[in-house]
């Protein structure tokens, strides 16, 4: 009987697996034909002076409309973007996208916005990644200085022979930040060997800063970290204004979240603009 069941749990787990395999064999093929068929567009997050208000730049977020599915979010498909290697090309068509989009803006009377690209790390070891990051930013006329790369803390720590390459990024001109800053490693001793510029906290220290204890210590922690090493930060997931008050007494004075404003399309970015 026990053997019986064994087996029948076993069919059931390798049909499972399977299924699994289809349906990522079928997203794949989706999103190849997506990049091919232009099905992806980009959202802007407004970035601000929590002081001034200001609006300073903006962070590029990737949408995936699918005809049949839908909006697909970036959380389901860039791993897979990311394991199938299609993470390369898709980033190549993000970067462009948004560094043309971005000089549109800045010679529109904004010349000071700065503009944020997340960069997985499977495109830094793609060896002609700086190559196409130069003739991309030529081709657009984006000012490499307004440029940054925000880079997941939990791969970068982790990979050391992206070191090279974001050395060759930074003779460019172009700034790298660290994204989701406190999740990912366990030694703070890579910031000495990676050419860092901003350390952006992550979400879920911002999220309860307000109410709890320890979250507000170790943002406070990062803040006074970046600051003595010469680094600038940046909060992400600001909701409330007590997280405002609560980031501001701690002299950040970088931020974005819902607060100010989600993610935009191009129309709506360019009505924030205008009425904030
Ligand atoms: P991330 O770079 O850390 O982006 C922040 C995420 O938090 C975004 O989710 C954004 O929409 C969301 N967010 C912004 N403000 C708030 C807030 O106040 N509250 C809450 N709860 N969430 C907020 P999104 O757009 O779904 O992106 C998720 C992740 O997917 C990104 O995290 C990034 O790691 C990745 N991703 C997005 N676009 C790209 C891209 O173009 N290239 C690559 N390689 N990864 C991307
Ligand atoms: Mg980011
Ligand atoms: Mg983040
Ligand atoms: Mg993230």
């Amino acid at each position: 009987y026990v053997k019986d069941r064994g087996k029948s749990d076993y069919k059931i787990f390798n049909q499972d697996l399977e299924h699994q395999s289809l349906e990522r064999r079928l997203l794949e093929n989706a999103l190849r034909q997506g990049i091919n068929n232009e099905q992806f567009y980009l959202e802007y997050q407004p970035k601000v002076n929590l002081i001034t208000n200001k609006l300073m730049g903006m962070e590029a977020l990737v949408r995936w409309k699918h005809p049949e599915l839908g909006i697909i979010s970036p959380g389901k498909f860039i791993p897979l973007a990311e394991e199938s290697g299609l993470i390369v090309p898709l980033g190549e068509w993000i970067l462009r996208e948004s560094c043309r989009q971005a000089t549109t803006w800045q010679s529109k009377d904004y010349p000071h916005l700065s503009l944020s690209v997340n960069i997985s790390v499977r495109q830094l070891e793609d060896i002609h990644f700086v190559t196409k990051l130069k003739s991309i930013l030529q081709e657009t006329e984006f000012d490499p200085t307004r440029l940054e790369l925000e880079i997941t803390e939990s791969v970068l720590a982790n990979i050391k022979s992206t070191i090279p390459v974001l050395h060759e990024i930074k003779k460019l001109g172009v700034q790298i930040s660290i994204d989701d800053f406190g999740t990912g490693y366990s030694s703070l001793s890579y910031i000495k060997e990676f050419p860092i510029d901003t350390l952006k906290i992550d979400q879920s220290f911002i999220r309860d800063i307000h109410t709890n204890k320890e979250s507000k210590e170790i943002a406070r922690a990062i803040i006074k970290l970046a600051k003595s090493i010469g680094l600038r930060v940046i909060a992400e997931g600001i909701e409330l204004e007590e997280h405002v008050d609560e980031l501001s007494k701690d002299g950040c004075i970088l931020g974005q979240g819902y607060y100010y404003s989600k993610p935009l399309n191009v129309d709506a970015f360019e009505d924030f603009m205008v009425t904030y």
